[in-house]
């Protein structure tokens, strides 16, 4: 019986050879989602909340040491207001769902379900800046996200659904707001490197996949295994456009009135799947340590041929556990008698736990633990006295491990191109594509048609000098810059 439920819970595919199988496979059998019953609405189960509960803690400390507070604004927009930003509403129009009527009767006015909040929260702006003194003003919410979505849906990926923060930030000049939103984006670039062991591309959008109603946009993209980009974050300079959509101005010094300058910023539950989908392998999960919500599973290997032996074990492991929980960390005990070791490996390994501890008969005799690493099967036998200091310093191999893996496979698929014959090729090899670009919204549009979808991902801050005259590598114009281009999500 237990063998049975054994092979079960392993995965039937490779990573390698079918990713989004995998993809499937491993994050429902490590009971991170279920689907919902509405077709893109996915279930967050407690385990990847909790990771989304670490991934909270760790960006709302760092919005908040920038003057950041959070608040929330209603779920729903009436219609009006979300028209009033006329290249926001185009943008958006297609994905947003409408409430149209309550019971029986029909309402007088259509309400968006929020699939961004800048309406919503300008149009209350407007009443709170009066003058230059109610400047800066920083605000977040944390909250849930509708997107009418009609691709497949990807749990993580591409929901309809889905949580985020959203911050949306009003100053007084230009400069400030050129700051202010490489702030952000400094964050989330951070927020992938140093909590998800993720390796980005930081840039800014191309005219053509800016943010609906934006001056700019930043980004931070990621390549995945299956040669398919993904887009992390983003952060927008609003410029003037909404201020002056909706009528938020101030008084300065010199009670000359002024339009103020916007940002909004946002970081949902996609960077989990992409923590997932970069750092998995054939066995399941790999979740990266500092996010990890069990960052060490304790294993007991019981002996019951020997009377007292499960009890020295018990009381080991129980001690263990005491001390690493003091050292702040993430501790899961699997005590149970009714499953053997195997069957606990194999949950644990699908689930993705950094560390596993095994503790055995001898183990209790030598004073000493057994540490198995995930990401690379490494064994390590550590002194009781030495444990907490040992699970530290391993977790944040862990972490440098995962994270250099990945940034090696991203460097290596960044290809410099000069015609779309040779990034029709690269992006065809689930490469990405760099090429001196002229940055025209019809080049792209051509880009896409002649390669199967390919779009830029961003035109790096860090850009390589262009030769004189260089023309763009894939019309006749001049080129402006360098820019990233692939198949995405
Ligand atoms: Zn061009």
């Amino acid at each position: 019986m237990e063998e049975a439920k054994h092979s079960n819970m392993g995965l039937t595919v490779k990573k390698s050879e079918n990713f989004s199988e995998w993809y499937t496979q491993a994050i429902q059998k490590a009971e991170l989602i279920e689907y919902g019953s509405v077709s893109g609405c996915m279930i967050l189960r407690p385990y990847s909340y909790a990771i989304w509960e670490n991934i909270q803690s760790y960006l709302d400390a760092k919005f908040k040491k920038t003057g950041v507070k959070n608040a929330y604004f209603p779920l729903l927009i009436p219609e009006k207001l979300f028209q009033l930003e006329k290249e926001h509403v185009q943008g958006f129009n297609p994905e947003v769902a409408w409430v149209t009527a309550s019971g029986d009767s029909q309402l007088t006015e259509r309400l968006a379900i929020r699939p961004t909040s800048e309406t919503i929260m300008y149009d209350s702006y407007k009443k709170w800046i009066r003058s230059y003194k109610d400047l800066p003003l920083k605000i977040n919410q944390w909250v849930n996200i509708i997107r009418w979505e009609f691709k497949n849906p990807v749990p993580f990926l591409r929901t309809r659904e889905f949580l985020w923060q959203e911050g949306h930030n009003v100053l007084a000049t230009k400069e400030e707001m050129d700051k202010d939103v490489r702030t952000y984006l400094e964050i989330y670039k951070k927020a992938y490197e140093n909590l998800l062991a993720v390796p980005i591309i930081e840039g800014r959008k191309s005219e053509r996949e800016k943010f609906a109603g934006a001056d700019y946009t930043l980004s931070v993209e990621t390549l995945f295994p299956n040669g398919k980009a993904v887009q992390g974050a983003t952060s927008h300079a609003l410029g003037q456009n909404f201020a002056r959509s909706f009528g938020i101005s101030f008084l300065d010094k010199k009670q000359k009135k002024q339009y103020p300058w916007q940002d909004s910023w946002g970081f949902s539950t996609r960077s989990i799947g992409i923590a997932l989908g970069v750092h998995g392998d054939d066995k399941g999960l790999v979740i990266p340590p500092r996010v990890a919500p069990h960052q060490i599973v304790i294993v007991p290997i019981y002996f019951s041929k020997q009377p007292g032996y499960n009890e020295k074990i018990r009381k080991l492991a129980k001690e263990v556990e005491d001390g690493l929980v003091k050292m702040g960390i993430r501790v899961e005990s699997d005590l149970h008698d009714d499953n053997s070791p195997g069957f606990k490996f194999n949950k644990w390994e699908i689930r993705g736990v950094p560390i596993r501890m095994e503790i055995g008969p001898k183990d209790v005799d030598e004073n000493k633990v057994v540490l198995v690493r995930r990401d690379n099967g490494e064994k390590i036998e550590v002194k009781t006295g030495e444990v907490n200091a040992v699970v530290l310093e391993t977790l944040n191999k862990i972490h440098d491990n995962l994270f250099n893996r990945a940034k090696l496979y991203l460097q290596a698929a960044q290809k410099k191109v000069d015609s779309i014959e040779v990034l029709k090729d690269i992006v065809g090899k689930g490469q990405i594509g760099f090429g001196a670009w002229c940055g025209n919204q019809d080049c792209e549009e051509n880009i896409k048609d002649q390669t199967g979808g390919t779009k830029s991902l961003n035109i790096p801050f860090d850009q390589p000098n262009l030769a004189e005259g260089q023309k763009c590598s894939f019309c006749e114009r001049k080129a402006q810059y360098w820019a990233y281009f692939s198949k995405s999500y």
